[in-house]
Formats: structure tokens, sequence, C-alpha cells
């Protein structure tokens, strides 16, 4: 399969207006990698041509772990762990959730969403948003970011933040850890504030939102 062939593949995995960018990745590194890696070439086929969902998920995973420099790592699990012991041993200072590998639960529901808008481009409209990555809310498209509790429960209940600012600084700890603000909050309960899910029913009822990165 041609470079040129993968272009599209290439543009919706690393983030477009319907999928999220993946953190520290840029598109001039997925390209360099395309370009000079067969296997992860192989990989993008199964987005341009026609694919089961196992397919999808399972080359999704691969190209996931390629792109952030995962070598032959079976998982992404594996992988995110190992970052964050490598981190920890590395220095002292709190590890920063975002920036590790995205977990393998997380990157089912991103491969589903750039297969869907790569079959899209292509022509193929025969698919359902819903079963390609996005759920409907409020008469709304959004994204499903994965179907696995970001932490155990027993850490979700000890981060929790009492910003009397909105939690839109950095000093926020919910967000400083890469969580969504929750009702153990102090002030914002997780629903007031800057850092909680939440959707804005003005707008057009066929807008689809793009994910947070
Ligand atoms: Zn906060
Ligand atoms: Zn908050």
């Amino acid at each position: 399969m041609s470079v040129c062939e993968c272009l599209l593949f290439l543009h919706a995995f690393t983030g477009c207006d319907t999928t999220s960018r993946v953190y520290g990745i840029g598109k001039a590194t997925a390209l360099k990698l395309l370009r000079h890696n067969i296997e992860f070439q192989d990989v993008c086929k199964c987005f341009i041509t026609s694919a089961s969902k196992e397919e999808v998920i399972q080359h999704g995973e691969r190209a996931m772990i390629m792109l952030i420099g995962g070598g032959s790592t079976g998982n992404l699990d594996t992988l995110r762990f190992q970052r964050f012991n490598a981190k920890v041993t590395a220095n002292t200072t709190c590890v920063q959730v975002h920036t590790l590998p995205p977990t393998s639960a997380a990157t089912v529901f991103h491969s589903l969403r750039v297969y869907l808008q790569c079959q899209v481009w292509i022509g193929n409209t025969s698919l359902q948003a819903d079963e390609w990555g996005w759920q409907m809310k409020n008469g709304m498209y959004v994204p499903i970011k994965t179907n696995l509790p970001a932490a155990p429960e027993q850490i979700l209940n000890v981060v929790r933040c009492n910003c009397k600012t909105n939690c839109d600084s950095k000093r926020c700890t919910c967000r400083k850890n890469g969580l969504e603000c929750s009702y153990s909050c102090g002030t914002c309960r997780g629903i007031s504030c800057t850092n909680s899910i939440q959707i804005d029913e003005s707008v057009d009822d066929m807008t689809i939102y793009t994910e947070k990165s």
C-alpha cells in the first residue's frame, strides 16, 4: 500500500475534526513512521478498505503502539504501565497522567471513530455513528472516551479539589491528575466548573463534538 493511500488514515488517526489527537505525536512524526515502516503501512490498510470491528480494534492498537514508540510491546496497557514505572523511577515529582500512552480501552473507541471517518471520506456512508465510537446524548453525538473507570474507585475517591475559581487552572488537583471533577469536590461538585462534563444544549442538534484532547 502506498504512502499516499494511507494519508486519510494518518490524518484521522493523529487527530482531525472528529477524532482526538494523540498526546505528543504530531503529524510529521506519524508521516515519517508511515514512510519508513512497512508494518505501519500494513496496519493502515484495514482502515481504508473494508474491515470488521475486531480488525479495526486490533490494528488500531498496533498503530498506536508503533506511533508512540512502543516497539514490539504486545499491548497498550503494558506499555502504559512500563512508561509509568519509568517515570516514577526517573523523578520524584508526580506523574502527569496525560503524558502516558492511552489505555487499550480508550484506543478501542478512538480506532472505531477513525475507521468511521476514513470510510465516510472514501464515500461509504452506510455506517452508523453509534456503532463506531459515538453515542447520542441530549440529541447530539458525543465521543465515547472509554468504557472503564479512569482509575480504581479507591483512588477516584481520594482525588478531589477545592477550587474557588472554576477549576480552570493547573492548580486544580483533579485537572492536574487528568480526572474530571466529581461530586466529592469541595466547591464545584463536578457540575459547575470547566473541568466537568458539560454539554452545551444551545448548540445545533447535528453538531458533532471534537473530543477534548
Ligand atoms: Zn478544581
Ligand atoms: Zn471542578
